[in-house]
Protein backbone atom coordinates (compact mmCIF):
# COMPACT_ATOMS: atom_id res chain seq x y z
CA UNK A 1 0.00 0.00 0.00
CA UNK A 2 1.25 3.41 -0.79
CA UNK A 3 -0.19 6.72 0.32
CA UNK A 4 -1.15 9.15 -1.51
CA UNK A 5 0.14 12.47 0.67
CA UNK A 6 1.78 15.14 -1.52
CA UNK A 7 4.91 14.85 0.02
CA UNK A 8 8.36 15.33 -1.92
CA UNK A 9 11.42 14.84 -0.47
CA UNK A 10 12.44 17.45 2.17
CA UNK A 11 15.08 20.62 1.44
CA UNK A 12 16.22 19.23 4.87
CA UNK A 13 17.37 16.20 3.15
CA UNK A 14 20.13 17.96 1.01
CA UNK A 15 22.10 18.99 4.12
CA UNK A 16 24.59 16.43 4.48
CA UNK A 17 24.46 13.12 6.43
CA UNK A 18 26.06 14.31 9.29
CA UNK A 19 22.77 16.39 10.03
CA UNK A 20 19.95 13.11 9.98
CA UNK A 21 19.63 9.76 10.50
CA UNK A 22 17.08 7.83 8.18
CA UNK A 23 14.71 6.08 10.29
CA UNK A 24 11.69 3.94 9.66
CA UNK A 25 8.84 4.52 12.43
CA UNK A 26 7.48 1.74 14.16
CA UNK A 27 3.99 0.58 13.48
CA UNK A 28 0.96 0.91 15.62
CA UNK A 29 -1.43 -1.67 16.18
CA UNK A 30 -5.68 -0.46 14.46
CA UNK A 31 -4.44 3.26 14.58
CA UNK A 32 -7.40 5.09 14.29
CA UNK A 33 -8.31 8.92 13.63
CA UNK A 34 -8.80 11.03 16.63
CA UNK A 35 -8.71 14.05 15.26
CA UNK A 36 -7.91 15.72 11.99
CA UNK A 37 -7.57 19.78 11.28
CA UNK A 38 -9.97 20.22 7.88
CA UNK A 39 -9.06 24.02 8.04
CA UNK A 40 -5.31 23.48 7.50
CA UNK A 41 -6.00 20.39 5.32
CA UNK A 42 -7.49 22.72 2.92
CA UNK A 43 -4.67 25.54 3.45
CA UNK A 44 -2.51 22.38 2.55
CA UNK A 45 -3.96 22.17 -0.64
CA UNK A 46 -5.04 18.15 0.04
CA UNK A 47 -8.02 17.09 -1.59
CA UNK A 48 -11.32 16.39 -0.04
CA UNK A 49 -11.23 12.56 0.48
CA UNK A 50 -7.78 12.74 1.94
CA UNK A 51 -8.42 10.27 5.07
CA UNK A 52 -7.74 7.38 3.35
CA UNK A 53 -6.87 4.26 4.86
CA UNK A 54 -3.48 4.16 3.31
CA UNK A 55 -3.04 7.92 4.40
CA UNK A 56 -3.70 6.72 8.28
CA UNK A 57 -1.47 3.71 8.14
CA UNK A 58 1.24 6.74 6.52
CA UNK A 59 0.61 8.93 8.98
CA UNK A 60 0.93 6.57 12.16
CA UNK A 61 3.94 5.38 11.21
CA UNK A 62 2.50 2.18 9.87
CA UNK A 63 3.49 1.62 6.50
CA UNK A 64 5.31 -1.07 5.56
CA UNK A 65 7.86 1.11 3.61
CA UNK A 66 7.56 4.62 3.06
CA UNK A 67 8.81 6.40 -0.70
CA UNK A 68 11.41 8.06 0.56
CA UNK A 69 13.10 7.05 4.02
CA UNK A 70 11.88 9.11 6.38
CA UNK A 71 14.23 11.64 8.91
CA UNK A 72 15.37 12.26 12.67
CA UNK A 73 17.57 14.95 12.86
CA UNK A 74 20.18 15.43 15.60
CA UNK A 75 20.69 18.26 18.07
CA UNK A 76 21.56 19.32 21.42
CA UNK A 77 20.66 22.24 23.48
CA UNK A 78 20.83 23.82 27.08
CA UNK A 79 18.32 21.57 29.22
CA UNK A 80 17.18 24.11 32.82
CA UNK A 81 20.72 25.94 31.85
CA UNK A 82 22.97 22.96 31.80
CA UNK A 83 24.28 21.90 28.29
CA UNK A 84 23.12 18.33 27.00
CA UNK A 85 25.76 17.21 23.92
CA UNK A 86 23.42 15.09 22.20
CA UNK A 87 19.70 15.47 22.07
CA UNK A 88 18.09 15.09 18.53
CA UNK A 89 14.53 14.01 16.97
CA UNK A 90 14.12 10.92 19.80
CA UNK A 91 10.24 10.50 18.84
CA UNK A 92 9.83 12.48 15.42
CA UNK A 93 10.55 11.34 12.12
CA UNK A 94 10.29 14.22 9.37
CA UNK A 95 8.13 12.45 6.79
CA UNK A 96 8.76 15.02 3.62
CA UNK A 97 7.99 18.41 2.87
CA UNK A 98 4.84 19.55 0.60
CA UNK A 99 4.17 23.14 -0.95
CA UNK A 100 0.17 24.65 -0.32
CA UNK A 101 -2.09 26.61 -3.09
CA UNK A 102 -0.24 29.87 -1.68
CA UNK A 103 3.23 28.35 -2.36
CA UNK A 104 4.07 27.59 0.99
CA UNK A 105 6.81 24.98 1.71
CA UNK A 106 5.65 22.24 4.72
CA UNK A 107 7.53 19.70 6.78
CA UNK A 108 5.82 17.20 7.53
CA UNK A 109 6.57 15.46 10.81
CA UNK A 110 5.52 12.51 12.77
CA UNK A 111 5.22 12.57 16.48
CA UNK A 112 6.09 9.46 18.44
CA UNK A 113 6.41 7.18 15.81
CA UNK A 114 8.86 5.12 17.45
CA UNK A 115 12.63 5.18 18.10
CA UNK A 116 15.11 7.23 16.55
CA UNK A 117 18.84 6.81 16.96
CA UNK A 118 18.68 9.87 19.05
CA UNK A 119 15.46 8.45 21.65
CA UNK A 120 18.84 7.49 24.09
CA UNK A 121 16.77 5.36 26.62
CA UNK A 122 13.14 6.29 26.11
CA UNK A 123 10.43 4.78 24.17
CA UNK A 124 10.31 7.10 21.19
CA UNK A 125 6.35 6.85 21.62
CA UNK A 126 4.21 10.19 23.01
CA UNK A 127 1.16 9.65 24.86
CA UNK A 128 -2.43 10.20 23.92
CA UNK A 129 -2.93 12.86 26.90
CA UNK A 130 -0.03 15.15 25.59
CA UNK A 131 -0.79 14.52 21.70
CA UNK A 132 -4.10 16.36 22.71
CA UNK A 133 -2.41 18.93 24.27
CA UNK A 134 0.27 19.47 21.32
CA UNK A 135 -2.75 19.64 18.83
CA UNK A 136 -4.96 21.20 20.35
CA UNK A 137 -1.78 23.88 21.77
CA UNK A 138 -0.50 25.01 18.62
CA UNK A 139 -4.13 25.51 16.91
CA UNK A 140 -5.12 27.79 19.79
CA UNK A 141 -2.04 29.72 19.52
CA UNK A 142 -2.47 29.94 15.61
CA UNK A 143 -6.08 31.34 16.33
CA UNK A 144 -4.77 33.76 18.14
CA UNK A 145 -2.18 35.13 15.63
CA UNK A 146 0.83 33.65 17.34
CA UNK A 147 3.62 32.14 15.45
CA UNK A 148 3.81 28.48 16.13
CA UNK A 149 4.15 25.17 14.46
CA UNK A 150 0.71 23.67 13.41
CA UNK A 151 -1.23 20.24 13.76
CA UNK A 152 -2.93 18.22 11.28
CA UNK A 153 -4.04 15.00 12.56
CA UNK A 154 -3.99 13.13 15.47
CA UNK A 155 -3.88 9.39 15.68
CA UNK A 156 -4.79 6.85 18.39
CA UNK A 157 -3.97 3.45 18.78
CA UNK A 158 -4.82 0.67 21.79
CA UNK A 159 -0.93 -0.07 22.11
CA UNK A 160 0.42 0.83 25.80
CA UNK A 161 3.11 3.03 26.84
CA UNK A 162 4.24 3.30 29.97
CA UNK A 163 4.84 6.39 31.63
CA UNK A 164 4.26 7.07 35.45
CA UNK A 165 1.40 4.59 34.58
CA UNK A 166 0.59 2.70 31.55
CA UNK A 167 -1.24 5.05 28.86
CA UNK A 168 -2.09 4.40 25.72
CA UNK A 169 -0.52 5.81 22.45
CA UNK A 170 -1.13 8.61 19.68
CA UNK A 171 0.69 10.01 16.88
CA UNK A 172 0.83 13.29 16.36
CA UNK A 173 1.49 15.01 12.54
CA UNK A 174 2.80 18.74 13.00
CA UNK A 175 3.58 20.62 10.57
CA UNK A 176 6.17 23.52 9.58
CA UNK A 177 7.77 25.53 7.06
CA UNK A 178 11.08 23.94 9.76
CA UNK A 179 11.50 22.31 12.83
CA UNK A 180 15.42 23.55 12.54
CA UNK A 181 15.60 24.58 16.47
CA UNK A 182 19.07 26.57 18.02
CA UNK A 183 20.18 23.50 19.18
CA UNK A 184 21.05 22.20 15.88
CA UNK A 185 23.21 25.08 15.52
CA UNK A 186 24.90 24.05 19.46
CA UNK A 187 25.38 20.61 18.41
CA UNK A 188 27.50 21.22 15.77
CA UNK A 189 29.77 24.03 17.88
CA UNK A 190 29.97 22.14 20.42
CA UNK A 191 31.57 19.08 18.52
CA UNK A 192 34.03 21.60 17.08
CA UNK A 193 32.30 20.85 13.69
CA UNK A 194 32.53 24.62 12.68
CA UNK A 195 32.29 23.25 8.93
CA UNK A 196 28.82 21.74 9.83
CA UNK A 197 27.45 25.23 11.67
CA UNK A 198 28.67 27.09 8.26
CA UNK A 199 26.48 24.85 5.94
CA UNK A 200 23.66 25.37 8.39
CA UNK A 201 23.34 28.77 8.28
CA UNK A 202 24.16 28.69 4.66
CA UNK A 203 20.98 26.75 4.35
CA UNK A 204 18.39 28.64 6.67
CA UNK A 205 19.64 31.80 4.98
CA UNK A 206 19.04 30.09 1.68
CA UNK A 207 15.71 28.43 2.81
CA UNK A 208 14.40 30.71 5.54
CA UNK A 209 15.97 33.97 5.38
CA UNK A 210 16.75 34.64 2.27
CA UNK A 211 17.23 38.54 2.96
CA UNK A 212 20.23 37.98 4.75
CA UNK A 213 21.91 37.17 1.72
CA UNK A 214 22.07 40.21 0.27
CA UNK A 215 23.24 41.85 4.38
CA UNK A 216 27.37 43.18 4.59
CA UNK A 217 27.52 40.44 7.32
CA UNK A 218 24.96 37.20 6.46
CA UNK A 219 25.58 35.41 9.44
CA UNK A 220 25.37 38.59 11.85
CA UNK A 221 22.52 39.03 9.72
CA UNK A 222 20.68 36.02 10.12
CA UNK A 223 21.36 36.10 14.61
CA UNK A 224 19.69 39.66 14.41
CA UNK A 225 16.61 38.26 12.15
CA UNK A 226 15.64 34.96 14.59
CA UNK A 227 16.55 37.55 17.35
CA UNK A 228 13.87 39.87 15.71
CA UNK A 229 11.63 37.05 15.83
CA UNK A 230 12.44 35.74 18.77
CA UNK A 231 11.33 38.95 20.69
CA UNK A 232 8.23 38.98 19.02
CA UNK A 233 6.55 35.52 19.50
CA UNK A 234 7.79 36.21 23.25
CA UNK A 235 5.78 39.22 23.17
CA UNK A 236 2.78 37.52 21.71
CA UNK A 237 2.85 34.64 24.59
CA UNK A 238 3.13 37.67 27.31
CA UNK A 239 0.73 39.73 25.91
CA UNK A 240 -2.11 36.37 26.55
CA UNK A 241 -0.71 35.00 29.47
CA UNK A 242 1.00 32.29 27.61
CA UNK A 243 3.44 30.25 29.54
CA UNK A 244 5.57 27.20 26.94
CA UNK A 245 6.94 25.59 30.58
CA UNK A 246 9.75 24.50 29.14
CA UNK A 247 12.05 26.63 27.34
CA UNK A 248 15.02 24.84 27.01
CA UNK A 249 17.42 25.94 23.68
CA UNK A 250 16.53 22.82 22.21
CA UNK A 251 12.79 24.29 22.52
CA UNK A 252 13.47 27.17 20.47
CA UNK A 253 12.82 27.18 16.73
CA UNK A 254 14.82 29.37 14.42
CA UNK A 255 11.74 30.94 12.60
CA UNK A 256 10.64 32.33 16.12
CA UNK A 257 7.88 29.65 16.39
CA UNK A 258 6.03 28.06 19.75
CA UNK A 259 7.40 24.72 19.07
CA UNK A 260 6.99 21.22 21.54
CA UNK A 261 4.17 21.75 23.29
CA UNK A 262 4.70 20.20 26.87
CA UNK A 263 3.18 21.27 30.46
CA UNK A 264 2.54 24.94 28.89
CA UNK A 265 -0.45 26.73 30.18
CA UNK A 266 -2.44 29.61 29.58
CA UNK A 267 -2.54 32.15 32.97
CA UNK A 268 -5.92 31.82 34.73
CA UNK A 269 -5.88 33.94 38.00
CA UNK A 270 -3.04 35.79 36.97
CA UNK A 271 0.30 35.48 38.84
CA UNK A 272 4.05 36.92 36.79
CA UNK A 273 5.20 33.80 38.67
CA UNK A 274 2.86 31.74 37.07
CA UNK A 275 4.97 27.79 36.36
CA UNK A 276 2.31 25.45 34.88
CA UNK A 277 5.49 22.48 34.66
CA UNK A 278 5.24 21.20 38.24
CA UNK A 279 8.82 19.73 37.70
CA UNK A 280 10.63 23.12 37.72
CA UNK A 281 10.35 23.91 41.03
CA UNK A 282 12.62 26.98 41.33
CA UNK A 283 10.46 28.77 38.57
CA UNK A 284 12.90 29.10 35.98
CA UNK A 285 10.24 29.03 33.34
CA UNK A 286 7.76 31.02 35.01
CA UNK A 287 5.44 33.71 32.94
CA UNK A 288 7.79 36.73 33.97
CA UNK A 289 11.24 35.07 33.40
CA UNK A 290 10.10 33.91 29.79
CA UNK A 291 11.56 37.02 27.66
CA UNK A 292 14.83 36.98 30.03
CA UNK A 293 15.02 32.89 29.26
CA UNK A 294 14.31 33.69 25.17
CA UNK A 295 16.96 36.20 25.66
CA UNK A 296 19.62 33.96 27.60
CA UNK A 297 18.61 30.93 24.87
CA UNK A 298 19.68 33.45 22.11
CA UNK A 299 23.17 33.73 24.11
CA UNK A 300 23.51 29.88 23.55
CA UNK A 301 22.51 30.59 19.82
CA UNK A 302 25.19 33.47 19.24
CA UNK A 303 27.84 31.20 20.99
CA UNK A 304 27.06 28.46 18.76
CA UNK A 305 27.83 31.43 15.83
CA UNK A 306 30.98 32.60 16.97
CA UNK A 307 33.19 30.58 14.37
CA UNK A 308 30.89 32.63 11.64
CA UNK A 309 30.76 36.59 13.05
CA UNK A 310 32.66 38.52 15.74
CA UNK A 311 31.96 38.45 19.33
CA UNK A 312 31.31 41.77 19.47
CA UNK A 313 28.76 42.17 16.57
CA UNK A 314 26.76 39.08 18.19
CA UNK A 315 26.58 40.56 21.64
CA UNK A 316 25.63 43.87 20.13
CA UNK A 317 22.39 42.24 18.35
CA UNK A 318 21.65 40.42 22.04
CA UNK A 319 22.07 43.43 23.90
CA UNK A 320 19.48 44.82 20.72
CA UNK A 321 17.17 42.25 22.11
CA UNK A 322 16.03 44.23 25.45
CA UNK A 323 14.56 47.01 23.15
CA UNK A 324 13.35 45.22 20.44
CA UNK A 325 11.00 42.96 23.41
CA UNK A 326 10.58 45.95 25.11
CA UNK A 327 8.68 47.94 22.17
CA UNK A 328 6.93 44.54 21.15
CA UNK A 329 5.52 44.18 24.35
CA UNK A 330 4.90 47.59 24.94
CA UNK A 331 3.26 48.02 21.34
CA UNK A 332 0.73 44.93 22.22
CA UNK A 333 -0.14 46.18 26.14
CA UNK A 334 -1.20 49.48 24.47
CA UNK A 335 -3.00 47.66 22.40
CA UNK A 336 -4.42 45.49 25.05
CA UNK A 337 -5.94 48.24 26.74
CA UNK A 338 -7.20 49.80 23.77
CA UNK A 339 -4.54 52.85 23.47
CA UNK A 340 -3.91 53.83 20.39
CA UNK A 341 -1.02 56.52 21.10
CA UNK A 342 2.11 56.20 22.96
CA UNK A 343 2.28 58.17 25.85
CA UNK A 344 4.87 58.90 28.92
CA UNK A 345 3.22 56.22 31.56
CA UNK A 346 2.20 54.35 29.55
CA UNK A 347 3.99 51.29 31.14
CA UNK A 348 3.64 52.36 34.30
CA UNK A 349 -0.31 52.26 33.72
CA UNK A 350 -0.08 48.81 32.35
CA UNK A 351 2.44 47.61 34.76
CA UNK A 352 0.26 48.69 37.92
CA UNK A 353 -2.54 46.63 36.86
CA UNK A 354 -0.60 43.47 36.06
CA UNK A 355 0.35 43.95 40.01
CA UNK A 356 -3.38 44.49 41.09
CA UNK A 357 -4.17 42.00 39.50
CA UNK A 358 -1.63 39.57 40.93
CA UNK A 359 -2.22 41.07 44.45
CA UNK A 360 -6.22 39.46 43.52
CA UNK A 361 -5.26 36.72 41.61
CA UNK A 362 -7.88 38.26 39.12
CA UNK A 363 -8.32 36.05 35.68
CA UNK A 364 -5.82 37.41 32.68
CA UNK A 365 -7.69 36.49 29.59
CA UNK A 366 -11.35 37.69 31.19
CA UNK A 367 -10.11 40.86 33.04
CA UNK A 368 -9.05 41.89 29.73
CA UNK A 369 -11.64 41.20 27.42
CA UNK A 370 -14.29 42.56 29.89
CA UNK A 371 -12.32 45.90 29.93
CA UNK A 372 -13.82 46.77 26.82
CA UNK A 373 -16.71 47.74 28.88
CA UNK A 374 -15.04 50.67 29.99
CA UNK A 375 -16.18 54.21 29.06
CA UNK A 376 -14.14 57.19 29.44
CA UNK A 377 -16.74 59.48 31.23
CA UNK A 378 -18.55 57.05 33.31
CA UNK A 379 -17.02 56.00 36.57
CA UNK A 380 -19.21 52.77 37.92
CA UNK A 381 -17.60 49.89 37.31
CA UNK A 382 -18.75 47.19 34.16
CA UNK A 383 -21.17 44.83 35.60
CA UNK A 384 -18.51 41.89 33.99
CA UNK A 385 -15.36 43.76 35.55
CA UNK A 386 -17.08 43.94 39.33
CA UNK A 387 -17.94 40.38 38.63
CA UNK A 388 -14.29 39.77 38.74
CA UNK A 389 -13.03 41.92 41.48
CA UNK A 390 -14.28 40.85 44.58
CA UNK A 391 -12.29 43.67 46.50
CA UNK A 392 -12.60 46.45 43.51
CA UNK A 393 -11.22 50.18 45.90
CA UNK A 394 -7.84 49.64 44.78
CA UNK A 395 -9.09 48.72 40.34
CA UNK A 396 -11.45 51.07 41.12
CA UNK A 397 -8.24 53.89 41.51
CA UNK A 398 -6.67 52.16 38.49
CA UNK A 399 -9.50 52.59 36.35
CA UNK A 400 -9.40 56.24 36.96
CA UNK A 401 -6.17 56.90 35.67
CA UNK A 402 -7.11 54.68 33.02
CA UNK A 403 -10.17 56.39 31.65
CA UNK A 404 -8.11 59.70 32.10
CA UNK A 405 -5.17 58.23 29.75
CA UNK A 406 -8.38 57.50 27.77
CA UNK A 407 -9.76 60.94 27.57
CA UNK A 408 -6.24 62.27 27.08
CA UNK A 409 -6.82 60.83 23.48
CA UNK A 410 -9.86 61.47 23.02
CA UNK A 411 -10.89 58.27 23.16
CA UNK A 412 -14.02 56.82 21.32
CA UNK A 413 -15.52 54.11 23.74
CA UNK A 414 -17.80 52.40 20.65
CA UNK A 415 -14.44 52.06 18.13
CA UNK A 416 -12.36 51.33 21.30
CA UNK A 417 -14.55 48.27 22.33
CA UNK A 418 -14.48 46.87 18.66
CA UNK A 419 -10.56 47.34 18.72
CA UNK A 420 -10.18 45.64 22.05
CA UNK A 421 -12.18 42.73 21.05
CA UNK A 422 -10.17 41.83 18.12
CA UNK A 423 -7.43 41.86 20.57
CA UNK A 424 -8.51 40.47 23.79
CA UNK A 425 -9.58 36.67 23.19
CA UNK A 426 -12.47 35.77 25.36
CA UNK A 427 -11.62 31.89 24.87
CA UNK A 428 -8.15 30.74 25.68
CA UNK A 429 -7.25 26.87 25.89
CA UNK A 430 -7.42 27.07 29.42
CA UNK A 431 -5.48 23.67 31.01
CA UNK A 432 -9.01 22.70 32.31
CA UNK A 433 -10.43 22.23 29.35
CA UNK A 434 -7.56 20.39 27.93
CA UNK A 435 -8.16 17.80 30.87
CA UNK A 436 -11.16 17.49 30.72
CA UNK A 437 -11.25 16.64 26.89
CA UNK A 438 -8.41 14.00 27.56
CA UNK A 439 -10.74 11.92 30.08
CA UNK A 440 -13.04 12.04 27.65
CA UNK A 441 -11.16 10.78 24.90
CA UNK A 442 -9.42 8.62 27.32
CA UNK A 443 -11.89 7.41 29.53
CA UNK A 444 -14.83 7.45 26.99
CA UNK A 445 -13.52 7.05 23.26
CA UNK A 446 -15.62 10.53 23.33
CA UNK A 447 -13.32 12.97 20.80
CA UNK A 448 -16.16 15.26 20.45
CA UNK A 449 -14.79 17.82 22.76
CA UNK A 450 -11.29 17.86 21.28
CA UNK A 451 -13.34 19.21 17.85
CA UNK A 452 -15.00 21.74 20.07
CA UNK A 453 -12.16 22.94 20.93
CA UNK A 454 -10.13 23.17 18.11
CA UNK A 455 -12.86 24.72 16.39
CA UNK A 456 -13.45 27.47 18.94
CA UNK A 457 -9.93 27.99 19.72
CA UNK A 458 -9.51 29.28 15.58
CA UNK A 459 -11.54 32.33 16.47
CA UNK A 460 -10.71 33.10 19.92
CA UNK A 461 -12.40 36.59 19.68
CA UNK A 462 -15.55 35.88 18.37
CA UNK A 463 -17.96 35.42 20.99
CA UNK A 464 -20.74 32.46 20.99
CA UNK A 465 -24.54 32.28 23.19
CA UNK A 466 -23.35 28.62 22.88
CA UNK A 467 -19.96 28.11 24.01
CA UNK A 468 -20.39 30.26 27.41
CA UNK A 469 -18.74 27.08 29.40
CA UNK A 470 -15.58 27.53 27.36
CA UNK A 471 -14.91 31.21 28.22
CA UNK A 472 -16.39 30.56 31.44
CA UNK A 473 -14.01 31.03 35.09
CA UNK A 474 -12.14 27.64 35.65
CA UNK A 475 -13.49 25.52 38.43
CA UNK A 476 -12.28 25.29 41.65
CA UNK A 477 -10.59 21.90 40.99
CA UNK A 478 -7.81 23.37 38.01
CA UNK A 479 -6.15 24.72 40.66
CA UNK A 480 -5.00 21.48 41.57
CA UNK A 481 -4.13 20.45 38.07
CA UNK A 482 -0.27 18.91 37.60
CA UNK A 483 1.44 19.20 34.49
CA UNK A 484 5.42 17.40 34.36
CA UNK A 485 7.30 16.88 31.41
CA UNK A 486 6.30 12.95 31.24
CA UNK A 487 4.91 12.90 28.01
P1 LIG B 1 11.12 17.39 24.99
O1 LIG B 1 11.11 17.47 26.48
O2 LIG B 1 9.86 16.80 24.40
O3 LIG B 1 11.52 18.67 24.35
O4 LIG B 1 12.23 16.30 24.63
C1 LIG B 1 13.59 16.43 24.97
C2 LIG B 1 14.39 15.38 24.21
O5 LIG B 1 14.01 14.07 24.58
C3 LIG B 1 14.23 15.46 22.71
O6 LIG B 1 15.44 15.09 22.17
C4 LIG B 1 13.17 14.45 22.44
O7 LIG B 1 13.21 13.96 21.12
C5 LIG B 1 13.50 13.36 23.45
N1 LIG B 1 12.35 12.62 23.89
C6 LIG B 1 11.34 13.04 24.68
N2 LIG B 1 10.45 12.06 24.91
C7 LIG B 1 10.90 10.97 24.24
C8 LIG B 1 10.43 9.64 24.07
N3 LIG B 1 9.31 9.21 24.64
N4 LIG B 1 11.17 8.82 23.30
C9 LIG B 1 12.30 9.21 22.73
N5 LIG B 1 12.80 10.45 22.85
C10 LIG B 1 12.11 11.32 23.59
MG1 LIG C 1 11.76 19.33 22.75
Amino acid sequence: MSHSLPLTIPDFASLPPVFYAATQPTPLQQPHWLAVNRPLATELGLPAHWQTEANLLALSGSLATYPHSPLATVYSGHQFGVYVPQLGDGRALLLGQSTSPDGRRWEWQLKGAGKTPFSRFADGRAVLRSSIREYLGCEALHGLGIATTRALALIGSPDPVYREQPETAAVLTRLAPSFIRFGHFEYFYHRGDHHAVRTLADFVIRHHYPHCADAAQPYLALFAAISHASAELVADWQSVGFTHGVLNSDNMSILGLTIDYGPFGFIDGFSHHHTPNHSDSHGRYAYRQQPYIVQWNLSCLGSALLPLAAEADLVAVLDQFVTHYETAWLTRMRAKLGLLQTRDGDRELIEALLDLMQQERIDFTLLFRHLADVLSDEPALPPMLASLWPYPPLFERWLARYRQRLRAEHSDDAARRTRMNRTNPLYVLRNHLLEQAIAAARDQGDITLIERLRQRMAQPFEHSDTDADLAALPPAWAADICLSCSS
